[in-house]
């Protein structure tokens, strides 16, 4: 029984009752009214946030389908504190809900007195507005300004920002969870996007999110389905033309859909955490080819697989690392782990803990994408990597572009002054690979040699590999 229910029912005398009030007991009138002093904070509480004191979500509804009559024009405006939640925790949570007491005050000074501002907890809020596109544009830059200005709590200046999603009544929807949906959506892609502006929501925006949605559905059954399979790109000496290694790229084969790439649904796994158990589906099956070709006869070559960052802080990334090499037989040398530099970020303990673990086995390390990120050079600097993979952005300039050029030529600088290899991505051209050999880059790979290949083109591509012309590519 809900609680309104059982002082409701406290609250009326029982039919052909009289108020009974006892000498020496509370009068049956006090009782009444304190018991209607409950209901109505009761009734207060059910409709507002219990920290800030504002509308909650469902006074929200109420108000929204109250006022969402035909010829209204609404606006909901989902606003989100940027990283709320991680100041929060830093903070504590007296003082975090401190600063979002402050921060609640400011977005209620810059709203007119017929807007509701209600908070759904930590650091959302929507607003629900009785107007339209430009006025709601004008008043979310508002919200905006008034955040430049840090908060000050306890001496301490601390910065807030702001993203804001915008969904209008009758265009983004008819009914309430229609609207707040579509203002979520928008806000979603301006979390995504640049900090500082007004997101509406749009028909692409739906239809990317319904995409994104199904796509979502799909994927945790891929594993299952067998939909997930590994392409690999060959990775060549420079200087030899040799093939030493293939980088492994995962492919997600929809049954009754197309081939997704990794680009359209790797992000979906982070966020789902589903790249936990799909990054050890890629280990193990790059590790079990790997090791197949070499039970055909083929020289050993290195597999390089891609980690996400999440596996290193959800998952036991050594133990899963040394369960694939264990199952499948794999020397640890024949393995290479591309990180991120996102990765390597963090100066945690434990991811330090971990790549110690993985050099001590054994398996090569190296950093992709290098030189797009934000790298913490000390990894670099205590050995624990052993190769830098310039990204393809720096590759594709080289010889056009005098930056590139001049990036490209510090990174194999630097990776050899550290005594680390370094392997260019992304060419594409004679011409980059002219650059990559005169500025002695030590191995390439790209559509130039080869695109990525299935494990049965890939095969193929082994036993007639001594096919190499003199221009460094496979004569088929
Ligand atoms: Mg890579």
């Amino acid at each position: 029984m809900p609680p309104g229910a059982s002082i409701a029912a406290a609250a009326e005398p029982l039919p052909g009752s009289a108020p009974f009030s006892p000498a020496g007991c509370t009068p049956a009138s006090q009782i009444r009214e304190e018991v209607a002093e409950l209901r109505r904070r009761l009734d207060f509480l059910l409709r507002h946030d219990a920290l800030t004191l504002l509308p909650n979500r469902l006074q929200l509804r109420q108000r929204f389908e109250r006022a969402a009559a035909p010829g209204a024009a609404l606006t909901l405006m989902a606003v989100d504190l940027c990283d709320f939640k991680h100041m929060r925790d830093n903070l504590g949570h007296a003082d975090g809900d401190a600063l979002l007491l402050q921060a609640a005050h400011r977005l209620l000074a810059c709203l007119q007195p017929d807007a509701l501002l209600s908070h759904h907890g930590g650091g959302e809020f929507t607003i629900l507005l009785t107007c339209d596109a430009g006025d709601a544009r004008q008043i979310g830059q508002a919200l905006h300004a008034a955040f430049v200005e840090p908060f000050e709590l306890d001496g301490l200046m601390l910065a807030l920002s702001l993203n804001i999603g915008i969904a209008l009544f009758p265009a983004d929807g008819r009914t309430y969870d229609e609207v707040q949906k579509a203002a979520g959506i928008a806000l979603a892609h301006a979390a995504d996007g640049t900090r500082g502006g007004c997101t509406f929501c749009t028909g692409q925006m739906r239809d990317d999110t319904d995409h994104r949605m199904r796509l979502h559905g799909q994927l945790r059954n891929a594993i299952g389905r067998d939909e997930l399979l590994l392409h690999y790109q060959p990775q060549l000496s420079v200087g030899s033309g040799r093939m030493i290694g293939m980088e492994a790229l995962l492919r997600w084969q929809r049954t009754g859909g197309g081939m997704e790439y990794p680009g359209s649904f790797i992000p979906l796994a982070e966020r789902s955490g589903m790249i936990i158990p799909i990054g050890e589906w890629v280990l193990n099956e790059a590790c079990r080819q790997a090791r197949a070709w070499q039970d055909q006869g083929h020289a050993p070559l290195t597999v390089a697989v891609n980690l996400s960052a999440l596996q290193f802080r959800h998952g036991d990334i050594v133990a899963t690392v040394a369960a694939a090499l264990r199952r499948s037989g794999l020397a640890p040398a024949q393995l290479e782990l591309e990180l991120t530099e996102s990765i390597l970020l963090h100066d945690s303990v434990s991811v330090n803990r971990s790549l110690q673990a993985l050099k001590a086995m054994g398996v090569a390390l190296s950093i992709d994408d290098f030189g797009t990120g934000y790298s913490n050079l000390s990894y670099l600097k205590s050995l624990a990597v052993d190769k830098l993979k310039i990204d393809q952005s720096f590759v594709r300039g080289l010889g056009e572009d005098a930056g590139n050029s001049a990036i490209v030529k510090a990174i194999i600088q630097l990776g050899h002054t550290l005594q680390l290899s370094v392997i260019a991505e992304g060419v594409e051209t004679s011409r980059q690979l002219e650059e990559l050999a005169g500025l002695g880059c030590d191995a390439a790979q790209g559509y130039y040699f080869s695109k990525p290949l299935s494990a049965v083109q890939f095969g193929d591509l082994l036993r007639q590999q001594s096919c190499l012309n003199e221009d460094y590519r496979f004569v088929s």
